[in-house]
C-alpha cells in the first residue's frame, strides 16, 4: 500500500505571497491556522481576517489553542476547517470497504467497470506464512478465469451491440460491459487506487477506528494517515497518539469504544441467538433478494405535512390535519407535483422528502455493495460476507456458457476461504470474489431514494445495482406513491414527468 499526502488547505495569504515570489518557507504551511482562527471567532470580537493573521504570526499559540478548544472543550467541529487529500495506491478492495465505511468523507476510486484488471492483488500480512501458497494459488485461478471470461464476454457484447463499434467512446462502453461482468471472478484482495479527501475531524475519528481493525492492512492505512496528517497538523490529529495524548491530558487514551463495542456485542448476540433456538438456516434468500422491512406509516401524509409546514406558519397539528384532508379529496397529488415542477434529473429532491423513511434488507454481491456503500446519505449496516448466501452470476456469463466454470471457481474459492479462516476468520474474506454476497440493512429517506433511483435505476448504471435499486424503489413506491412518483432513473425521468403532466 502506498499513501501520499496530496494536498491540504493553507491560508490564502500565504498562497498569495508564494504567488508573488516571496519566500514562505518560514510561514506555517498548515491548515491549523485557519481552524484556530475560526475557532477563536466564537469568543474574540476582532474581524476574522485579523484572527487568521494572528494564527499565522504565532502558530505555536494557535496550536495550543487548537488543543484546548478541540480536545479540552470538546468543540471538535472546528477541526472540520482543515482538509486533507490523499492518493491511495495498491490498497485491496476489502480495505477500501473499511475506509469507505466512513461516510462523511469523499472518495473517487478506480473502476473495475472501466479498467481492465491485470491480476494484481494485495497479499494480506495474515497469509504471508504457510497459508501463502493457498492464497496465491486461489488468486491465480480467479485471475485466469477473469482473463478467459473477459475475452469471451468481449466478443459476446460486440456481437450483441454491433451499432456501438463505430465510435471509440461507444466501443469503450462495450468493453466496459465485458470488464464489469468478468470481474465477478476476482477477489476482494484485488488492488484498487483512489483519491480520498477528509477533514481533520473525520480523519482523526477514522484513524482511531481503523486502528482497531482486525485487518493488518487497515491498521497500516490508519498509521499512514496518522503520520502524514499528524506531521502537518499535530494539534488536530492528536487524540490518535496514545503517548502524546497522555502527555497532553495526563490521562490514558481509552479506545474501548473502537476495540471492544462490536467484538463484545458479537459474542453477546451469539449467546443470545443460541439461547433462543440457534441460527435460522431455512430462510436463505433467492438471488437479488430485496425486502422492505419498515417504512414511515402514511408516508405520503408525512411528506405532504412537511411540505405544508415549511411553506406556511402553521403548527404541525394543523399541517397534519390538512394533509389528511388533501390526501382524502385528491388535492395532495397536485401539491406534490407543484413541489416537483422544476425538478430535473440532476438536482436533488427538496428536503421535505426526508420526512418519509424506509428500511430495506438487501442481499447483494460484493460488486453491488461496492456501489451501494457510496450512497452516504443513508444508514447502512452490513453483515460479513456469507458463503451460504451463494454467489451472483452475471446473466452474460450464463449466456456465453461459462456458468459452470464460474460455479467451479466459487466452489474452490469457498474451500480456500474455509481453509484460510482457520488462520484468520476476518482476513479470509480477502479471498472471496465480487460475486460473493452479504446481507445489508439500508435505511434511507425518500429524498435519498430519489437520488439512488436517478443514478442507479438509470440505464448507465451497472446491471446488478440497477436490479437492486429497481426492486427497492418498486417496494417503496407502493407505500408512498405520491412521494416517489418522480423517483426514476435519469433516462426515464423526462418521460415520467411528462406522463405525470408535471410541466
Ligand atoms: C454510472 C456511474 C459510474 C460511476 N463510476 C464511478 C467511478 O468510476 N469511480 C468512483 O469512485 N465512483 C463512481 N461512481 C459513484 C459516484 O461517484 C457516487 O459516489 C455515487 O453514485 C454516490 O452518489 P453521491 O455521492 O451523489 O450520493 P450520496 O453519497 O448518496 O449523497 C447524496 C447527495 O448528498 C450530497 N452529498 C453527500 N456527501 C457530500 C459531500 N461530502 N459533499 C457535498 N455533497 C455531498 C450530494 O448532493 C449527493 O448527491 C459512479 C456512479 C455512477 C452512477
Amino acid at each position: 500500500m502506498k499513501v501520499i499526502l496530496a494536498g491540504y488547505n493553507i491560508d490564502a495569504t500565504i498562497i498569495d505571497k508564494a504567488k508573488r515570489g516571496e519566500n514562505v518557507s518560514e510561514l506555517p504551511l498548515t491548515p491549523e491556522t485557519v481552524s484556530v482562527a475560526y475557532a477563536r471567532i466564537s469568543r474574540d470580537p476582532r474581524p476574522v481576517t485579523e484572527l487568521r493573521q494572528r494564527s499565522i504570526d504565532d502558530v505555536e499559540s494557535a496550536r495550543r489553542s487548537a488543543r484546548n478548544i478541540i480536545f479540552e472543550m470538546n468543540h471538535q467541529s472546528v477541526a472540520e476547517h482543515a482538509t486533507f487529500n490523499f492518493d491511495i495506491l495498491d490498497i485491496s478492495r476489502l480495505c477500501v470497504e473499511h475506509l469507505e465505511w466512513h461516510r462523511l468523507c469523499s472518495f473517487t476510486e478506480k473502476s473495475q467497470r472501466y479498467q481492465e484488471l491485470v491480476g494484481d492483488y494485495v497479499l494480506p500480512k495474515e497469509f504471508e506464512g504457510e497459508a501463502r501458497p493457498l492464497f496465491d494459488g486461489m488468486m491465480k485461478e480467479q485471475n485466469n478465469l477473469y482473463t478467459k471470461a473477459f475475452g469471451i464476454l468481449l466478443d459476446y457484447f460486440k456481437e450483441k451491440n454491433p451499432e456501438m463499434l463505430e465510435k471509440k467512446w461507444e466501443r469503450r462502453v462495450v468493453e466496459g460491459y465485458a470488464k464489469e461482468d468478468a470481474r465477478y471472478a476476482v477477489s476482494l484482495a484485488t488492488k484498487a487506487q483512489l483519491g480520498f479527501t477528509a477533514n481533520a475531524r473525520n480523519l482523526e475519528y477514522l484513524i482511531r477506528s481503523l486502528r482497531s481493525s482486525p485487518l493488518d492492512e487497515t491498521r497500516q492505512l490508519a498509521e499512514n494517515f496518522y503520520s502524514l496528517a499528524g506531521a502537518v497538523a499535530p494539534s488536530l490529529i492528536l487524540l490518535t497518539d496514545p503517548t502524546e495524548y497522555e502527555k497532553e491530558f495526563g490521562r490514558p487514551l481509552v479506545e474501548d469504544h473502537f476495540t471492544k463495542t462490536h467484538s463484545n456485542t458479537r459474542q453477546y448476540v451469539a449467546a443470545l441467538l443460541e439461547k433462543h433456538g440457534g441460527p435460522d438456516v431455512s430462510n436463505l434468500p433467492v438471488e437479488g433478494d430485496v425486502k422492505l422491512v419498515d417504512w414511515t406509516r402514511d408516508a405520503d401524509r408525512a411528506t405532504v405535512t412537511a411540505i405544508l409546514h415549511s411553506h406556511t406558519k402553521q403548527p404541525i397539528e394543523k399541517c397534519g390535519q390538512l394533509a389528511a384532508e388533501l390526501l382524502k379529496n385528491g388535492e395532495a397529488e397536485a401539491l406534490v407535483k407543484e413541489m416537483l415542477r422544476y425538478s430535473n434529473p440532476w438536482e436533488s429532491a427538496t428536503r421535505e422528502f426526508e420526512a418519509a423513511g424506509f428500511t430495506f434488507e438487501v442481499v447483494l454481491s460484493a460488486a453491488c455493495y461496492g456501489q451501494m456503500k457510496r450512497h452516504r446519505m443513508s444508514t447502512q449496516l452490513v453483515q460479513d460476507y456469507d458463503v451460504e448466501l451463494g454467489c451472483t452470476i452475471p446473466p452474460s456469463v450464463i449466456d456465453v456458457g461459462l456458468k459452470s466454470e464460474f460455479e467451479a471457481l466459487f466452489k474452490s474459492t469457498n474451500e480456500a476461504y474455509s481453509e484460510l479462516a482457520k488462520y484468520d476468520t476476518v482476513a479470509a474474506q480477502y479471498v472471496l470474489t465480487n460475486a460473493h454476497r452479504r446481507r445489508m440493512l439500508v435505511v434511507a429517506n425518500a429524498r435519498e431514494l430519489h437520488h439512488i433511483s436517478r443514478l442507479r435505476e438509470d440505464a448507465h448504471a451497472q446491471w446488478d445495482i440497477q436490479n437492486v435499486s429497481r426492486d427497492m424503489l418498486a417496494l417503496a413506491r407502493e407505500k408512498a406513491p405520491l412521494t416517489l412518483m418522480l423517483a426514476w432513473g435519469k433516462d426515464a425521468f423526462s418521460q415520467k414527468k411528462s406522463e405525470l403532466n408535471i410541466e
